[in-house]
């Protein structure tokens, strides 16, 4: 490195130096150079993730080609990214740099890429053999995000392939998996027997206690967020120096709970409300997914003297990101998760009870620099009756859809025998299929259609991308556009905690939903987006208006980066023009209609709703929709997405018509998921084929059931 970048280190040396990993540099290194593949461990916070990948770089390992490490978390991705430039003194984006979905920081200098695991698998579409690496490096494996494990097959597959043909490359020189301590002899076996090199951690001793608060029937986020905000007041004044860490499940409660901490920490009396006279404030900080990078970043800035640091933070703390300081942990015992709700047949974000190992690993947050104490609001009950012992890994629990047709268009065609760490079941693989078929990206055979190979480009899921090109097709894509850029960034309606500001954003985003001119919730979004693209200072504009003018930059990217992809995909002559004469809502529905006719509903008894998805589940539309107490006059209506608790609630809806669906919702019913095993396979034979056309000129009533024998 030069003098000049020395002298621009914002970090000193010796911070880097004692770490535990440090100690193990030359051996580390050593063990890379001496294998193709390695797995390595060690304690959250030994420095893996920051300092693995400078040591290879000063070993001369980007000569070759760049080194890229995954993490399955955007923040992760993105903060670590800025720890490591700082580190090196070079600016983000340059030597060091990230790429998440929709924000690409990196540049031709950049050598250490910082990437979600998404985007890895992403980029292996378009470069299967990941030729500009010299490095790739699996992080956080552990965590088993669907797209790390799928990683992990993909390049076990390659791997073991390359090591019978070995002149060829087929893979990165290198691979290297982290993880935390857990289940490293499992990765060790799956990937053939590598080595495995542990960094010796020290830990030091936790207290744990249970406190009662939470029973197993407290569910409600109201009960837990109350009690984690008294706990940490309690502890704030009866308990000496050190920082806390609260988790909980998401932004919505994380900034609920920081409202009531602000509120009631400025009616304690310093000093004599509080035990140890050291600590004379309290520094509340919250930590989730999409908040601001620099906010972000105060986490890791030590507390003023005299002053007790709180962070309020989402699971992204339990083992992504290490907040030094930390002594007091504060475990509200729930997290946020996606899950595949087969009562729904959809996957939701559900607030479910941890598990018992994610409750040690939150635990072990307070021990890394010296004793701690860890304090859970729930009940031993609780920890006995409503907790499972390990997380289940998402590639178990969530929809392949995607996830299947990126294999398909790598030429896995066998997706049921690929090497996953963990098998799902063959349902979830099924159902998956059959998603594919429905919105033809996949034909009968189980192959590739044009639209699938569309589908890909996109990142986006699949009925949004549907619904994109149809406005593309009807020429009315400036429509579409931002509504699909504005579902996908996080909520942009601000609900402040305090009941007062409470009424006043509700007041506001009724004000903007009339202002739209519609009852339809994706209309609101489409007018909210060209509102405030519109105004003169867009954030004054969303301070004003109770909206998160982060989402909303965030969404005005989004829908740049949706334009380019959709104007160079228009340029092919090819592509499908439709005529359509009418008016824009309309228009803006039909579009809808056509990805997401499996999310459509009818009237059924009262104020809910039945799905058409052969569940026929009873929905009830959410009191955030503008549509909410309406029902009354609704018949038909299409949602973007389900929340469930003790009802399934319907989110983003909008009134349709049946005569835009009738043609589509056949096709829901057409195959059945049980029927794709041989397209799983990709060994469908003629038969079948004329087998399943045969049943379907039977619905229509023009075959006879002879033809089916
Ligand atoms: P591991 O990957 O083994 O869990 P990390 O490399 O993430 O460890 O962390 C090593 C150290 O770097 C921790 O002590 C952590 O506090 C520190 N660190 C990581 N990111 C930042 C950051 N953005 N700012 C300041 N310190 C950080
Ligand atoms: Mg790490």
């Amino acid at each position: 490195m030069s003098e000049r970048k020395q002298s621009h280190r914002k970090v000193k040396l010796w911070e880097t130096e004692k770490l535990p990993i440090y100690q193990h540099k030359e051996k580390l290194v050593q063990a890379i150079k001496n294998t193709s593949c390695l797995v390595v461990t060690g304690e959250t916070g030994s420095g893996k993730t920051t300092q693995l990948p400078q040591y290879l770089h000063q070993a001369g390992f980007c000569k070759h080609g760049k080194i890229v490490i995954t993490q399955p978390r955007r923040v992760a991705a993105i903060t670590v990214a800025q720890r490591v430039s700082q580190e090196l003194g070079c600016s983000l984006g340059s030597e060091v740099g990230y790429q998440v979905r929709f924000d690409d920081c990196t540049s031709k200098d950049t050598v250490i890429k910082y990437m979600t695991d998404g985007c890895l698998l992403r980029e292996i579409l378009a470069d299967p053999e990941l030729k500009q690496y010299s490095v790739v490096i699996l992080d956080e494996v552990h965590e088993r995000s669907l797209n790390t494990d799928i990683l992990l097959g993909l390049l076990k597959n390659k791997f073991l392939q390359a090591r019978g043909e070995s002149s060829s490359r087929k893979v990165p020189a290198k691979i290297v998996v982290m993880s935390a301590t857990l289940e490293t002899n499992k990765l060790s076996v799956f990937l053939g027997d590598c080595p495995v090199f542990t960094i010796p951690g020290r830990m030091f001793p936790v207290s744990e206690m249970f406190c009662n608060f939470i029973g197993p029937k407290d569910t409600e986020s109201s009960v837990y967020v109350k009690e984690v905000v008294k706990m940490a007041l309690d502890l704030h004044t009866s308990e000496p120096a050190g920082d806390i860490l609260v988790f909980l499940t998401g932004q919505s409660e994380i900034e609920k709970a920081c409202d009531m901490l602000y509120e009631r920490a400025e009616s304690i009396h310093y000093p004599y409300d509080v035990h140890d006279r050291s600590v004379e404030g309290l520094l509340i900080l919250p930590l989730y997914g999409s908040m601001p990078t620099d906010q972000q970043q105060m986490i890791f800035q030590s507390s003023p003297a005299g002053v007790r640091k709180c962070v309020v933070a989402t699971n992204i703390a339990a083992t992504s990101l290490t907040i030094p300081g930390i002594r007091y942990i504060v475990d509200s015992g729930f997290v946020k998760q996606l899950n595949h709700n087969s009562r729904v047949g959809l996957d939701v974000l559900e607030v479910v009870p941890i598990s018992k190992s994610e409750a040690r690993q939150r635990a072990g947050r307070a021990g890394r620099t010296s004793s701690g104490k860890c304090f859970r609001i729930y009940s031993r009950e609780f920890w006995e009756k409503c907790m499972p012992d390990y997380t289940v890994p998402e590639v178990q629990r969530t929809s392949l859809t995607m996830v299947i047709l990126t294999l398909k268009c790598l030429g896995v065609h066998d997706v049921i025998r690929f090497p996953y760490l963990d098998h799902p079941e063959e349902k979830f693989i099924l159902a998956a299929l059959k998603q594919l078929y429905q919105c033809d990206a996949i034909d009968r055979r189980g192959q590739v259609t044009r639209f699938g190979q569309l589908i890909v480009e996109f990142p986006l899921p699949p009925n949004l991308t549907r619904v994109l090109l149809k406005a593309a097709a009807h020429q009315c894509e400036e429509l579409l556009l931002p509504v699909a850029a504005m579902l996908s960034v996080e909520n942009i309606f601000i609900r402040p905690g305090h009941p007062e500001k409470q009424q006043e954003a509700e007041l506001k985003h009724k004000q903007l939903a009339t202002e739209a001119g519609s009852s339809n919730d994706f209309a609101v979004l489409l007018s909210v987006f060209e509102k405030c693209r519109a105004s003169e200072s867009p954030s004054a504009w969303c301070r004003e208006n109770w909206i998160h003018w982060r989402a909303i930059k965030m969404a005005f990217s989004v829908e740049k980066q949706l334009t380019e992809i959709l104007t160079r995909l228009k340029q092919n002559p090819d592509f499908p023009v439709e005529k359509f004469d009418g008016h824009r809502s309309e228009l803006l529905r039909r579009c809808l209609c056509s990805g997401y006719f499996a999310n459509v509903a009818r009237r059924s008894v009262g104020r809910t709703f039945s799905t058409m998805d052969g569940h026929g589940s009873v929905v009830h539309i959410h009191p955030s929709s503008t549509l909410f107490e309406q029902e009354a006059k609704l018949e038909w209506i299409l949602f973007h997405d389900v929340l469930v608790t003790s009802r399934i609630y319907v989110r983003t809806v909008c009134p349709i018509r049946y005569e835009w669906v009738k043609d589509l919702l056949p096709k829901l019913h057409e195959v059945e998921a049980h029927e794709l095993s041989s397209v799983a396979r990709e060994e469908v034979t003629d038969k079948e084929i004329t087998k399943w056309e045969t049943k379907e000129a039977l619905k229509r009533g023009v075959a006879t059931e002879d033809a089916l024998k």
